[in-house]
């Protein structure tokens, strides 16, 4: 199992550091050839959503990786990662990979709460879990299902084989999410 790491701006080493400890070989996306290779599944980490955006465009990687998503490649997005990867953002007129059939609020607690910690059920278990700056889902698809409420907001949610949490579990040393998104791999390989 090789998984791609996209590795722009933003959160990417922690992502590369679960993954390696849990077994998994990764790579790091930088540049368009890097996800010419054969691959299992996509990491799309925390940081800023609108400089990820641009930075697909410009260095060409974006059409390459919304084809992998659209015919089934797993991918995990953390919070900027999540509104990568949002059909709709509420509050952003900028639309980015687009495969995941929720309504996305960035920046959704306000300033003063932009970054908090919580304990909640992950796909049923408990897990902590680090807000910063984070989105939540405000509206979901037919075809998604809920992982995570925090504060009668969904934090974390599956459609396929796509996984988003509006949460950082790369950082915190509890990796649930990481073997909750590597078992989505292993079933489509
Ligand atoms: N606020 C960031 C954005 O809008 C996301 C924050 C994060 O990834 N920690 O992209």
């Amino acid at each position: 199992m090789k998984i791609g790491v996209l590795c722009l701006q933003g959160a990417f080493i922690e992502h590369i550091n679960i993954l390696n400890s849990l077994g998994v070989e990764t790579f790091e996306i930088r540049q368009k050839k890097d996800i010419q290779q054969k691959f299992d599944g996509i990491v799309l980490p925390g940081g800023e959503s609108t400089t990820m955006g641009k930075l697909l465009r410009d260095l060409d990687i974006f059409d390459t990786l919304l084809e992998k998503i659209q015919n089934n490649m797993p991918v995990f997005g953390t919070c900027a990662g999540l509104l990568l990867l949002a059909k709709e953002i509420d509050n952003d007129h900028r639309r980015h990979l687009a495969t995941f059939d929720i309504v996305a609020k960035r920046n959704a607690y306000g300033r003063q709460l932009g970054s908090f910690n919580a304990i909640e059920k992950f796909a049923g278990k408990e897990i902590p879990m680090t807000f910063i700056r984070a989105p939540y889902i405000e509206k979901v698809g037919e075809n998604v299902t809920v992982l995570s409420i925090v504060d009668n907001k969904i934090v974390a949610a599956r459609q396929g084989n796509q996984l988003v949490t509006a949460f950082h579990p790369e950082l915190t040393d509890c990796y649930e999410v990481h073997k909750y998104f590597l078992n989505i791999v292993k079933q489509n390989i």
